[in-house]
């Protein structure tokens, strides 16, 4: 069955050309006007993906993908949030929140398009159990495996975990709110609880040696696997 994505836009004109191009490629659309709406969408059923206005009236798109975050039932769904061009701030505490990726206004359809497929096609990365490689890192999910330029490297089965969504996130920053909840289970994240992902990123990069440096920090959002 085609994906399903819930489009929260408060402007008529900008919530119509979304909806109209992403039935053109196949989707299901619902849409809510504001944040309230938006709720009441989500409670009737979950969509696959959000695409989320930030401003908006009333919750506006922060305060809306804080709350979604803070839930274990919506901790996961893909959100993608439009943001004003201007604003990077709110980009940032936006990914901070746990919004999976964003699209700054004015975007072309086919931006937003490929951004929805690609987010589409990471939110379930860690089902396939396909093996990956970046660089001299190889793991194997179904063999639980990492190696090192061909070496095994042991770890523990959350360094394991984090090393998987990192490396399956295609080069995605992740949030520490994201690694929490993705290799955790934590609904939210509080000071403490983030930095819990931030030792063990460092054990992880010690046990990965040179080969550690993959592991890039993107100040004050999260963590990036750079396989290039
Ligand atoms: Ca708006």
């Amino acid at each position: 069955m085609a994906a399903e994505v819930l489009v929260v836009e408060d402007e008529p004109d900008i919530r119509a050309l979304i909806v109209h191009h992403l039935t053109r490629d196949g989707f299901r659309c619902r849409t809510a006007a504001d944040g309230l709406e938006a709720l009441a969408q989500l409670h009737a059923g979950a969509p696959d993906l959000v695409v989320l206005d930030l401003m908006l009236p009333g919750i506006d798109g922060l305060e809306l993908t804080r709350r979604l975050r803070a839930e274990p039932a919506w901790a996961a769904l893909p959100i993608i949030m439009l943001t004003a061009k201007a604003d990077e701030v709110d980009r940032v505490v936006g990914l901070e929140l746990g919004a999976d990726d964003y699209v700054a206004k004015p975007f072309s359809p086919k931006e937003l398009l490929a951004r929805v497929r690609a987010v589409l096609r990471r939110a379930r990365p860690a089902d396939d159990g396909r093996a990956l490689a970046g660089g001299e890192i190889a793991l194997d999910p179904g063999r639980h495996r990492v190696t090192v330029a061909g070496t095994p490297v042991e770890l523990t089965p959350k360094e394991f975990d984090l090393l998987h969504a990192l490396m399956a996130s295609g080069g995605r920053v992740l949030s520490r709110e994201h690694l929490l909840n993705r290799v955790w289970g934590y609904a939210r994240a509080d000071e403490i609880e983030s930095r819990t992902v931030d030792v063990h990123v460092r054990r992880l990069r010690a046990k990965l040696g040179a080969a550690g440096r993959r592991i890039a920090t993107v100040k004050s959002v999260g963590y990036r696997f750079e396989s290039e």
